[in-house]
C-alpha cells in the first residue's frame, strides 16, 4: 500500500466523460488499497476562457482579482470530480488550496509556494477518503487567494506530494510521457524511460511543455519520485528520479531537444561600461518579476556596451516599460525589441564531459544555414535564440544529428 498523489491536467477533466474516466482511474489505484490523494486542474481551456472574459471587461485588471478568477476553474473541477467519485460509491472530498493548508508568498499570478500543512488531507485520508485538491492555487498569510502561474497544478501535485511524504507523484497527461522532442515538430521522436531531475528541469525550463519545470525542482528538492504517463492508457510514462542506477559514465551525451517559440529579445545599446550597470537594469527587471533568461554584454565602443538579453515574450510589454525608463536613465542612444525569436536546446547530462557538444550544435545550424542570435550554456545544456521561422528546421536537425532519430 502506498500513498500517491496523482495529478490531472486540463485536457484529462476537459467534459463530464473524462471526468468519468479520471474517476475510475482513482478508484483504480484506491482498489488497490492505496492512500490516494488528487490534483486536477481546470476543464480544457477554462483558465484561458477566463482571461479572456476579464480581458473584455478590463485588459489591465489588478492581478489580485485576476487570481481571484482563475482561481475558480480549479474549484469547479475538485466538485465535480467529488461527486463522480461518490456516485460510484467511494467517499471522495473536495478542498481549495487554501483548505489543503497551501501557503504561498504574496505574488499575484505566479506565487510560489512557501509551505503546505495538509492537516486535513490527512485526516480525510485517515477517514479513508480520497483527498482532491484545487491545483494552481494556494493562499497568502493575509488570506488572499493566489494562482502560481500557467501550468502550476503540477507543482500543487509535486509540492503536496513532499510535504505528505507520498511515495510517488504521478502526473497524467494526453502524452505518453516525456519525449525526446515534440512529436508533432518532430515524427521520429521516442519517449524517455527515465530522466533526471536535472536534465528533466533543464527540459522542462527549455520550453519541454509536459512538465512545470517548478515542480521538478521541488521533485529534486524533496527527493519525490514523478511519474508523467497517459491518462488515456495504461502505458508506462517516463520516470523522474535522481537515476540512482544509471551507470556513471554511460550516459548520452545529448537526452533531448527542447524549444520555445515565446521568446522576444530586448537590447539596450551604449550604456555606461561601469560596476552597477547590468545591476541595476537586472535588478529593476527582476523587482517587476520579468524572468531574464539568456544576457549577453559587449563592448561597443570607449566605455560604452551593449546589452542583450531574451524574455518570455509575454514579458516584453512590462520590459519595455522599463528599458524605456532605463535609456533616459542611462542616456543610451537606442533599445530594441524583436519578438520572432525561438530558442532550441539541446539537454543531456554527459554534456559536460563530451568536448565538442557544442561546437556540433552550431555547426549543424550553420549546415542549414541558421543564424544564431544568442548562446547560453551550462553543465547540462547548450541553447540558441534564433528566429521563430527557423525553429522547426533546427529542432528536426537538432534531433537527427545527435542520433535521437534512430530507435534506442
Ligand atoms: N489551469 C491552470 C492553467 O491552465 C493551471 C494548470 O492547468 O496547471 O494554466
Ligand atoms: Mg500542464
Amino acid at each position: 500500500m502506498s500513498l500517491i498523489v496523482q495529478k490531472f491536467g486540463g485536457s484529462s477533466v476537459a467534459d463530464p466523460e473524462c471526468i468519468r474516466r479520471v474517476a475510475k482511474r482513482v478508484a483504480e489505484s484506491y482498489d488497490k488499497g492505496n492512500d490516494m490523494v488528487v490534483v486536477v486542474s481546470a476543464m480544457g481551456d477554462t483558465t484561458d476562457h477566463l482571461i479572456e472574459l476579464a480581458k473584455e471587461l478590463n485588459d489591465k485588471a489588478p492581478e489580485r482579482e485576476m487570481d481571484m478568477l482563475l482561481a475558480t476553474g480549479e474549484q469547479q473541477t475538485i466538485s465535480l470530480l467529488a461527486m463522480t467519485l461518490n456516485a460510484m460509491g467511494y467517499k471522495a472530498v473536495s478542498f481549495t488550496g487554501w483548505q489543503a493548508g497551501i501557503i504561498t508568498e504574496a505574488v499575484a499570478s505566479k506565487a510560489k509556494i512557501l509551505s503546505i500543512d495538509p492537516k486535513r488531507v490527512e485526516d480525510a485520508l485517515a477517514e479513508k477518503k480520497i483527498a482532491i485538491v484545487a491545483g494552481f492555487q494556494g493562499f497568502t498569510a493575509g488570506g488572499d487567494i493566489t494562482t502560481l502561474g500557467r501550468g502550476g497544478s503540477d507543482t500543487t501535485a509535486v509540492a503536496l506530494a513532499a510535504a505528505l511524504n507520498a511515495d510517488y507523484c504521478e502526473i497524467f497527461t494526453d502524452v505518453d510521457g516525456v519525449y525526446t522532442t515534440d512529436p508533432r515538430v518532430e515524427p521520429q521522436a521516442h519517449k524517455i524511460d527515465r530522466i533526471s531531475y536535472d536534465e528533466m528541469l533543464e527540459l522542462a525550463t527549455m520550453g519541454a511543455g509536459v512538465l512545470h519545470p517548478r515542480c521538478v525542482e521541488v521533485g529534486k528538492d524533496f527527493g519525490t519520485r514523478i511519474h508523467v504517463r497517459s491518462s488515456f492508457n495504461h502505458n508506462e510514462g517516463t520516470i523522474v528520479d535522481d537515476m540512482g542506477g544509471r551507470p556513471m559514465e554511460q550516459q548520452m551525451a545529448v537526452s533531448g531537444v527542447a524549444f520555445d517559440r515565446n521568446v522576444a529579445k530586448v537590447s539596450i545599446f551604449d550604456v555606461p561600461d561601469k560596476p552597477g550597470t547590468a545591476a541595476h537594469i537586472f535588478d529593476t527587471l527582476a523587482n517587476e518579476h520579468v524572468n531574464v533568461d539568456m544576457i549577453i554584454q559587449a563592448g561597443q565602443r570607449k566605455n560604452r556596451n551593449k546589452i542583450s538579453f531574451t524574455v518570455s515574450a509575454d514579458d516584453l510589454p512590462k520590459a519595455k516599460e522599463i528599458m524605456e525608463e532605463m535609456k533616459w536613465q542611462f542616456h543610451a542612444q537606442e533599445t530594441s525589441y524583436m519578438d520572432k525569436i525561438a530558442k532550441v536546446s539541446i539537454v543531456g547530462a554527459g554534456m559536460i564531459t563530451n568536448p565538442g557538444v557544442a561546437a556540433k550544435m552550431f555547426n549543424i545550424l550553420a549546415e542549414n544555414d541558421i543564424n544564431i542570435e544568442m548562446i547560453a550554456t551550462s553543465e547540462i545544456k547548450v541553447s540558441c535564440a534564433i528566429h521563430e521561422e527557423d525553429m522547426v528546421q533546427a529542432v528536426r536537425a537538432l534531433h537527427k544529428g545527435f542520433g535521437l532519430s534512430e530507435e534506442k
